[in-house]
């Protein structure tokens, strides 16, 4: 089984409570291989929510307790982030999950980056919260932007 951004199959998950479908893995939904999760909506934060970056930081030092995750006026979501990176892992763990395709630059989902904490759609390196909790955990992790089909039929019938 393969854990896939929920806003990427086209559910409404986003803070601003639209989706960002994305058609080559919106293909494969009747594959049956795809579970679809959010990691903010699992830590209990409402949809539509705040924007929120993280603020001086990664997901790993997030996680290690060393930065925050914030909106812009400053609210801290930061246990709620941990929270729904914990519950996305017990899925993991439930499910025999092999992989995951994350939404690249989210706060919680992205893989390669994700914004640089400045509210100004700058980007940086680094992995969101629950993209580093899986990486730690040693499960596979793509960004939607990593594959093309016959990356993800490969992947699919691994
Ligand atoms: Fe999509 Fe992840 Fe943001 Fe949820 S947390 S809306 S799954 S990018």
């Amino acid at each position: 089984m393969i854990i896939v951004s929920a806003c990427l199959l086209g559910l409404n998950t986003k803070y601003d409570g639209t989706s960002n479908a994305h058609a080559l893995i919106r293909k494969y939904s009747s594959w049956e291989k795809f579970i679809p999760v959010c990691p903010e909506q699992l830590g209990g934060l409402p949809t539509p929510r705040v924007p929120v970056e993280i603020i001086n930081g990664t997901g790993q030092v997030v996680l290690a307790g060393r930065c925050a995750v914030q909106g812009e006026q400053g609210e801290v979501v930061t246990p709620q982030f941990i929270q729904g990176a914990k519950e996305v892992l017990e899925i993991v763990r439930m499910f025999k999950v092999t992989a995951a395709i994350l939404k690249e630059r989210s706060p919680s989902c992205g893989v390669n980056h994700i914004y640089d904490g400045s509210f100004t759609h700058r980007e940086k390196s680094g992995q969101g919260v629950t993209a580093a909790l899986l990486r730690e955990h040693h499960i596979l992790v793509y960004s939607e932007e990593d594959l093309d089909e016959e990356k993800l039929l490969e992947l699919l019938k691994s």
